[in-house]
């Protein structure tokens, strides 16, 4: 299993990291050893000074494909869920000015959160129109709808499965809203989908 990240989906985030808004996706991939075990408290490990969260909606494969036509991107997918692409600000910050890969600030240990439970996708009326939000310690800190994402699901799933072929149980972490900020120890994240509490999760 693989997660497959956006980033820059939604034009309010990047303009508050002041990025350049991309002309295709932006990619990058985190392990299966991202995946933060349930139930465990969230260590951030020492390889950074400033970790931010980026609640992000999630959508799980359901079968192998690769250079899936968007016309038929629908059939890949049966859930979404709710996760956090958690992120060594600092170090990305200081790759990318290098102009070096993200992956040691994006694919450490415990560096995605993804809830439990997932929605069947037939139970939204519309998948452009799916509200999330994300509450640090009971306050709403990060509110989107998927119809602000810049390429909707089934662009994604065609446009990664050119890249990189999809198999059964991958993730795709579809790019977060803005207001990401800091995760410090003690702090209680909450994410829901349309007032769904789909995680919860405490940093030690
Ligand atoms: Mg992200």
């Amino acid at each position: 299993m693989k997660i497959i990240c956006v980033g820059r989906n939604y034009a309010k985030h990047i303009e508050e990291l002041n990025n350049e808004r991309p002309k295709d996706p932006v990619l990058f991939i985190k392990p299966d050893s991202a995946v933060l075990p349930d139930k465990n408290p969230l260590y951030l490990p020492p390889i950074a000074n400033e970790f931010h969260y980026e609640v992000e909606l999630v959508v799980k494969i359901n079968k192998i494909g690769k250079f899936i036509s968007q016309e038929f991107a629908h059939r890949y997918y049966d859930e979404i869920g709710l996760g956090i692409d958690i992120t060594a600000r600092d170090l990305q910050n200081e790759l990318k000015s290098k102009g070096l890969p993200w992956e040691k600030a994006k694919a450490f240990h415990n560096s995605a959160v993804v809830s439990k439970h997932f929605i069947d996708k037939n139970r939204f009326e519309d998948l452009n129109n799916i509200n999330f939000y994300l509450k640090k310690n009971g306050k709403i800190v990060q509110e989107g709808n998927t119809h602000q994402m810049l390429w909707k699901i089934d662009e994604l799933i065609a446009y990664i499965s050119k890249f990189f072929m999809l198999k059964k149980g991958d993730l795709i972490f579809t790019g977060t809203p803005e207001g990401v900020g800091k995760m410090d120890i003690d702090d209680e994240f909450t994410g829901f989908i349309e007032n769904k509490e789909m995680f919860k999760i405490r940093v030690k």
